[in-house]
């Protein structure tokens, strides 16, 4: 078994090979989007003995992958909407998640739920976390959070002496999980390629093979250097999210799926500007806010408006801004500004479209089917559920494969770094001591990597200056940023300061103050001239810049041309002049 051989690397020559391996034979099944269900699919179809390529075109979870809550949650407005069967799959996601495959990356997180109404709200709030908790019991498995817990308001303020005294009557504390959204996906990618499935990023599917009606494979764009290749495999999956529709019109027709975008937008603030020690949720007219507590920050979200502009960037305005400040500050002693604001990102949801006009209340739940022979498409659903999705869509890869193959095996195959992570944490104090590192930071670094720090103390070892953190973002270490070009398929800087690391929100300058040592640091294992050096920096600059400008904006519209503004790429090529 590969996993023996060590974890997959996703550096440029593993990429290279995989580009060159996907074009040199037929596979049987490839996959349209690095996100968190094609990544989920890549895994389960490598798992269950089949060969597999995943094409994303951009960075890996440089979509909606990157940009959601961050919550592995069954999803409390779910329950209120009387939808159990998906609180319930998505609590036993969770409980799997937190215990078996991803116990280095997914992790409990608590929540204050603020009570405003007194006499039946109390009851109804209980009632309803008494549910959430015991749907969160599965089979074999215990629900990997404490139970929810009644406070009266000097209890809760004792928690969270941010609130506004007379903003609540009481509350109840009740334990969900939170994921970095991005590095799940690339770890998940090199855990499929430790499996043998062949994955590259910067690969864009721009149109289908056939033979008659029948798909067999993609024609794909090469970003990097503008050649085009041609993958044949058995069956396609389009796990593209938001661009489902877009692949659907490629293939010809329109689909059975329909998915639609609905934008989020959060906002990042350091952590000691809301003195609290437990996560918030707060509801607000259409849905829930969530104030949830990340590293030295505070992640606030989130809106939920329909969005039809650009999907690449969507862009957040003043007003979606406004409306989170608005919303929070109801509840706290201290109102937040907006000079408080340190990050913003703004996400779309895949939506299956047709069931209501309110975007809110469209369906979570995920559908796959077979659009045409040779083609199946998976979408909806949410990041939580992605190993359902994931299965669901590898069984309709296998009915149409037409051969014997093995059922799903994915709730038993840890991800890359989760093995041995257990016990190396129980040893930080030891591991610190052996690697010269604080223990805070090797507790930081088991939390990024899990049992995979090794790579990084390995890099340190061969050049101890990579120990020293980086100036301005010093919750990173530069070997991070070695690590995530050489092993985690960052190919330029926005990649390092967006996804493996999240320096581009969590820091007020965004990651400007760093981009010159971070594209220093990515050029050695990349290969980058002088010249590349700075094509990266202005284009990340100019991506900042346009950001910045964007968020000024009072509407969408005015927001989401200024955000096209900013180029989209920088080719590791010279520009076609
Ligand atoms: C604001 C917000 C908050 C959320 N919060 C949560 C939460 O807390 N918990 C939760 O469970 N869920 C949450 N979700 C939902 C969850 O994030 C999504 O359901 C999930 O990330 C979707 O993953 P995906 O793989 O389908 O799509 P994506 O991550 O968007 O992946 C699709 C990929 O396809 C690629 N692609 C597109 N076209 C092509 C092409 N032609 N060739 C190659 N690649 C292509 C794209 O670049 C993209 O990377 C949230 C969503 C949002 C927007």
């Amino acid at each position: 078994m590969t996993a023996r051989m060590g974890t997959a690397r996703l550096g440029p020559a593993e990429r290279a090979t995989a580009l060159r391996r996907m074009a040199a034979q037929e596979l049987d099944v490839v996959v349209i989007g690095g996100g968190v269900v094609g990544a989920g699919v890549a895994l389960d179809a490598a798992t269950r003995g089949l060969t597999v390529g995943l094409l994303e075109t951009r960075d890996f979870a440089s979509g909606t992958s990157s940009r959601s809550s961050k919550l592995i949650h069954g999803g409390l407005r779910y329950l209120e909407q009387l939808n159990f069967d998906l609180v319930r799959e998505a609590l036993q996601e969770r409980a799997l998640l937190l215990q078996r495959i991803a116990p280095h990356l997914v992790r409990p997180v608590p929540f204050l739920f603020p009570l405003t109404h007194l006499g039946w709200e109390r009851p109804y709030v209980g009632a309803g976390l008494t549910l959430y908790d015991t749907l969160g019991f599965s089979l074999g498995f215990t629900r990997g959070v404490p139970g929810h817990r009644h406070l009266s308001r000097r209890r809760a303020l004792r928690l969270a002496p941010a609130l506004r005294r007379t903003a609540f009557s009481g509350a109840v504390q009740y334990w969900d999980a939170q994921v970095d959204d991005a590095r799940y996906v690339m770890t998940m990618l090199r855990t499929a390629a430790t499996y043998g499935a062949e994955v590259a990023s910067r690969a864009q599917v721009v149109g289908f093979l056939r033979e008659g009606e029948r798909v067999t494979g993609v024609r794909a764009l090469d970003l990097e250097d503008g050649v085009e290749l041609d993958v044949r495999a058995r069956q396609v999956v389009n796990a593209t999210g938001v661009w489902t529709d877009d692949i659907q019109e490629l293939v010809g027709g329109r689909g059975q799926i329909h998915v639609r975008a609905s934008k989020g937008v959060h906002l990042v603030v350091p952590r000691d500007r809301i003195h609290s020690l437990t996560g918030i949720i707060l509801r607000t007219e259409k849905s829930v806010l969530f104030v949830i507590p990340w590293g030295r920050h505070w992640i606030i979200g989130t809106t939920d408006t329909r969005w039809d502009l650009d999907r690449a960037h969507p862009a957040a305005s003043r007003s979606d801004i406004d409306y989170v400040l608005e919303h929070v500050n109801r509840v706290l002693s201290v109102p937040l500004s907006r000079d408080d604001v340190e990050g913003v990102y703004a996400g779309l949801r895949p939506l299956l479209s047709g069931e209501s006009e309110e975007t809110s209340k469209l369906s979570r739940e995920h559908v796959v089917a077979h659009p045409v022979p040779g083609l199946v498409m998976v979408a909806g659903g949410k990041y939580t559920t992605y190993r359902v999705m994931a299965r669901d869509a590898v069984d309709a890869v296998v009915h149409g494969l037409d051969q014997r193959v093995p059922p799903s095996c994915t709730d038993r195959i840890p991800l890359a770094g989760a093995e041995g992570y257990q016990a190396l944490w129980n040893s930080r104090q030891r591991l610190a001591g052996s690697s010269g590192l604080h223990v805070a930071r090797i507790e930081h670094l088991l939390q990024r990597y899990g049992s995979l720090i090794d790579e990084v103390i390995t890099l340190i070892e061969r050049d101890p200056s990579l120990a020293l953190p980086l100036t301005g973002a010093d919750d990173y270490l530069r070997a991070e940023i070695v690590h995530a070009a050489t092993h985690e398929g960052a190919r330029h800087l926005n990649d390092a300061l967006s996804r493996r690391t999240h320096i581009s929100i969590e820091t007020f300058h965004r990651g400007l103050a760093v981009a010159e040592e971070v594209a220093e640091l990515m050029a050695g294992p990349l290969g980058w001239d002088d010249e590349q050096i700075k094509r990266e920096i202005e284009h990340y600059t100019k991506r900042i810049e346009a950001e910045r400008l964007s968020q000024e904006q009072d509407t969408d519209q005015e927001a989401d041309a200024i955000r096209l503004g900013a180029p989209e790429i920088v080719p590791v090529v010279g520009p076609a002049s």
